[in-house]
């Protein structure tokens, strides 16, 4: 509970403000049972300014709403009123640099049957931002992300994290820092939480929408190219290509851009300060907390780390 939460801690419940402690959910939700229910994972800053700046709230919501009517959850709430729930949230529970998680979930129901309506809650806790710098030692999984034909993989839906839970644990487990899980091809998809990219000769690949979540993280990394002139393939590749890359990491809303250092134990080619890869994240370090957001770096000199 300390990790999350404590006697004093509020939540945004269905328009009211809670304590969490206090705050219940139905026993009987089709949300619990099945793994039906949809989410975010939202980051707020503080600028240099002093102020509390959600990261991309809109971007955010609109997936929430757009994962929700995916999964056929009813879902009537306005972005806007959602945004500024969320300013409300960070402000009773005295937080700036935080992570948001608003979740979208069922009515009790224990059939398969469509609900009339659906509840939503949001929840906040301390997260200090974390561009780390310790490379991570990534191991491709046994494990595959879910076959797109058999989930609607675009959208953030809780049930799809017992595959990412499955995956990051095996990989924990024999002592590696993160999975990298495959489509149902053997093209390589995404992290069990963040997308991933490599860079080989200056340029960077990153797998296109259709097996992976695609992640607003992602969408940032490929308009920081496009504002430096970094030249992005979105395409298929298989772990042979990526294990001859010359550098490669994960991008996600907590992960944010952090370097690999080996893929199954092979190091990869090019040190990670000399990479292009080190300037889209210093890029992104700029964006989200230096800036205040405002706009992107015009030229690689003021990126450079
Ligand atoms: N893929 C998966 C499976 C994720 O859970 C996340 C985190 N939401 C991402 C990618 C990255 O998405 P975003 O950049 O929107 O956080």
């Amino acid at each position: 509970m300390a990790l999350y939460y404590n006697d004093a801690t509020v939540i945004f419940l269905n328009g009211d403000f809670v304590k969490a402690a206090e705050a219940k959910m139905d026993f009987y939700s089709q949300s619990l049972h099945y793994g039906y229910s949809v989410f975010e994972g939202i980051r707020s800053y503080k600028t240099d300014n002093g102020d509390t700046k959600i990261f991309k709230p809109v971007e955010h919501y609109e997936r929430l709403k757009n994962s929700a009517l995916a999964m056929n959850l009813p879902y009537t709430r306005d972005t806007n009123h959602l945004i500024d729930a969320t300013y409300e949230v960070l402000k009773r529970n005295d937080l700036q640099d935080a992570y948001i998680r608003p979740v979208v979930y069922a009515p009790a129901n224990m059939s398969f049957a469509v609900n009339t309506e659906s509840f939503i809650v949001i929840e906040a806790w301390e997260m200090a931002p974390f561009l780390g710098d310790k490379l991570l030692r990534v191991m491709t999984s046994s494990f595959q992300r879910p076959n797109p034909r058999g989930f609607k993989i675009e959208a953030k839906a809780a049930g799809h994290y017992v595959n990412s839970i499955l995956a990051s644990q095996e990989a924990k487990a024999k002592g590696f820092d993160e999975a990298l899980l495959t489509d149902m091809n053997d093209n390589i998809a995404e992290g069990p939480g963040a997308n991933m990219f490599f860079e080989k000769n200056g340029k960077l690949v990153t797998p296109p929408p259709g097996n992976i979540l695609p992640g607003i993280t992602r969408a940032t990394v490929l308009q920081i190219c496009r504002a430096l002139g970094i030249t992005v393939e979105e395409r298929l590749f298989k772990a042979d290509e990526l294990r001859n890359a010359d550098a490669a990491f994960f991008c996600g809303t907590a992960a944010e851009v952090i370097g690999w250092e080996s893929l199954d134990n092979i190091p990869f080619k090019k040190d990670w300060n000399d990479s292009v890869s080190k300037v889209v994240q210093a890029a992104y370090k700029n964006m989200i907390v230096e800036k205040g957001f405002e706009g992107l770096i015009k030229n690689k000199e003021k990126v450079s780390a």
